[in-house]
């Protein structure tokens, strides 16, 4: 279900990365100490007199195979890079190559040398320092592809804590607005219900005092106010039951004209208004929860007078399209802006001209709408042209 509980007009920035997830990620691109660079200057220095000495039985044992000299200090070379980087890597050639002059080279045996060996020795320095790039290189690359690795693992790890926090606190948000809105229409509907009777009883009473009589008046708003707090008590209501799954429907076979037609009875009662009903004379059956059905087609009649001036008509028209049953509402009010048109059907939303008006409401009565259509297998949608008004429209599986 999408409900949003999001205000549009608002700009709505990415959100920041959850705390604690910076403390991982630098803990593991930290390199460990054995790691660092200075360390590969260490090794390297005995690694590299290992080399030289490993070259030097290699002469004595294999004489035969002298004419190449260099794979030992090649290794060591490849085994820095690898371990600490390019900068040792280039030291440890530089090292090897005078070791390399001075011991192997050297006709005497020691001593630095310039001759015929010079081509090798250059051919070392070369092959060694692409080889040292190179390694340090891969090397580079497969650690940061390890850090990206896990920056993304903690990063998900945190998410998906923030993700538990967020539910927690939905869950809880959930129960105290369904606490909070049973707990507002149980006193507001004793409130209304003695302002009626009050009402009834005044008007029964003959001969009242002036006093009495600017009573009746007021007791009609303070009815009109509790009606507008327990509409908005059952959206906060349905809302919380939407959320938690907890909406079931009471469905059994329906008229759905006589549904919208006590419906539109109460409507012009309640605001005055005429309201045209334009239906067939045969019944419409659905498989409906009558409660929930009337429901939408109050919200979407009581809209339709709330959004469009007092002298403008509201009509109401069913008929039946192939396998549906369509109900359509149209007025002729202000109209739904282009842009807006797809956020009316989300949970909070209302358009700035709403919150700027007078006009009581919460944003939910058409999310709830949506939702109790979809739960019937129809569908909601709306058509809509500033300056000319809105049509809303029912679509709902025919019995
Ligand atoms: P509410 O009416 O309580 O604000 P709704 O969910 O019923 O909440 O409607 C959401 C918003 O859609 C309204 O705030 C209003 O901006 C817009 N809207 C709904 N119906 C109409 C209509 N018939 N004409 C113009 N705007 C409408």
């Amino acid at each position: 279900m999408n409900i949003h509980t999001q205000c549009y007009d608002q700009s709505s920035p990415q959100p920041p990365p959850p705390s604690g997830w910076e403390k991982k990620i630098s803990a593991c691109a930290q390199p460990r100490w054995w790691h660092r660079s200075w360390m590969g200057y260490l090794v390297g220095l005995p690694l590299v007199v290992l080399a030289l000495l490993g070259d030097l039985l290699w002469e004595y044992w294999l004489p035969q195979l002298s004419y190449f000299r260099t794979p030992l200090f090649l290794l060591v070379v490849v085994v820095v890079a690898l371990f600490w980087g390019a900068r040792p890597a280039l030291f440890v050639v530089a090292l090897s190559a005078l070791l390399l002059d001075y011991f192997v080279l050297s006709p005497s045996g020691t001593g630095f040398y310039i001759g015929d060996g010079i081509v090798q020795l250059i051919t070392f320095i070369v092959s060694g320092s692409v080889l040292a790039v190179l390694a340090a290189q891969r090397e580079m690359a497969r650690r940061r592809a390890l850090v990206a690795e896990r920056e993304a693992q903690a990063y998900a790890q945190a998410l998906q804590q923030k993700n538990i926090e967020l539910e927690q606190g939905n869950r809880l948000k959930d129960r105290f607005l369904s606490v909070v809105s049973h707990e507002l229409k149980t006193p507001v509907t004793s409130i209304s219900g003695y302002a009626q009777l009050l009402s009834r009883r005044l008007s029964k009473q003959a001969g009242l005092s002036p006093e009495q009589d600017t009573a009746q008046p007021l007791l009609e708003k303070i009815r009109e106010q509790t009606g507008h707090i327990t509409v908005l008590a059952d959206e906060l209501f349905d809302l919380t039951r939407i959320h938690s799954g907890n909406m079931r429907l009471r469905c059994a076979p329906r008229d759905f004209i006589e549904i919208c037609r006590r419906v539109v009875e109460d409507q012009q009662q309640i605001s005055g208004r005429p309201i045209e009903l334009l239906a067939p004379s045969t019944p419409l059956l659905v498989n409906a929860d009558d409660e929930r059905l009337r429901r939408v087609v109050t919200n979407l009649i009581s809209n339709a007078l709330k959004y469009s001036a007092e002298d403008t008509p509201v009509e109401v028209r069913l008929g039946s399209e192939g396998e549906h049953v369509v109900l359509s509402v149209r007025d002729f009010g202000q109209g739904i802006p282009e842009y807006q048109q797809e956020h009316v059907f989300e949970a909070f939303y209302r358009s700035p001209s709403a919150q700027n008006s007078s006009r009581p409401g919460l944003g939910l009565g058409l999310a709830i709408c949506k939702e109790i259509v979809e739960q019937h297998q129809g569908r909601l949608w709306l058509e809509s042209e500033v300056g000319k008004g809105s049509l809303f429209v029912v679509e709902l599986p025919k019995l």
